[in-house]
């Protein structure tokens, strides 16, 4: 049966809150986890992305996948695989490029532009929608199965923990 879905907000004012999300996220994800990243161009989604590889502990450069359509990490706990389909003219490309092997216990997949697969690619455990928010951005997070959800309560009590490690100490 389908539980309920989890949702929370946060506002992300500046780029560095954006990377605070993928830093974050990197403490509550396990292999297995399908997350979408979903949003407008320059709405966050490979600076999120890059954040959350960083902290995983990689050290070189983080491409965005635009072009490779893939790019892959490989970490002692899991297989990362960071897709972007934009560039996919019909969801069949997925299917077509052998993308569905990728999707399984020991990986994590991060999917930017999942809209572009629709009905090729794996439904997700976790959506990450960033929205243009004035100068800034909003991220809405939605949770669509209990493994999404443990990893956005996660992810809300990482979230939690920085933001008051990052107020000023009380004199
Ligand atoms: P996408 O992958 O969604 O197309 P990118 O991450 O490549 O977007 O680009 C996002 C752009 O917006 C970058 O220039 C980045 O510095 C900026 N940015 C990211 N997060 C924020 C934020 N919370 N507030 C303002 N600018 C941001
Ligand atoms: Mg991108």
């Amino acid at each position: 049966m389908h539980s309920p879905d989890v949702t929370a907000v946060f506002a992300l004012p500046d780029e560095a809150a954006t990377q605070r999300v993928g830093e974050c996220l990197a403490t509550a994800i396990q292999p297995g986890l399908v997350i979408f990243l979903e949003g407008d161009l320059g709405a966050g989604k490979t600076t999120l992305s890059r954040a959350l590889i960083r902290a995983l502990g990689h050290a070189g450069p983080v491409k965005s996948p635009t072009y490779s359509l893939v790019e892959v990490y490989v970490f002692s706990s899991l297989y990362l695989y960071h897709f972007d389909f934009y560039r996919f003219e019909s969801p069949e490309e997925f299917l077509d490029a052998g993308f569905d092997e990728y999707f399984n216990d020991a990986s994590l997949c991060l999917v930017e532009w999942p809209e572009r697969a629709a009905g090729c690619v794996p439904a997700p455990d976790l959506r990450l929608q960033l929205h243009h928010a004035g100068l800034g951005r909003r991220l809405q997070a939605v949770a669509d199965t209990p493994k999404g959800q443990a990893c956005l309560n996660a992810l809300i009590q990482a979230m939690a923990a920085a933001s008051s490690s990052a107020m000023p100490a009380p004199r």
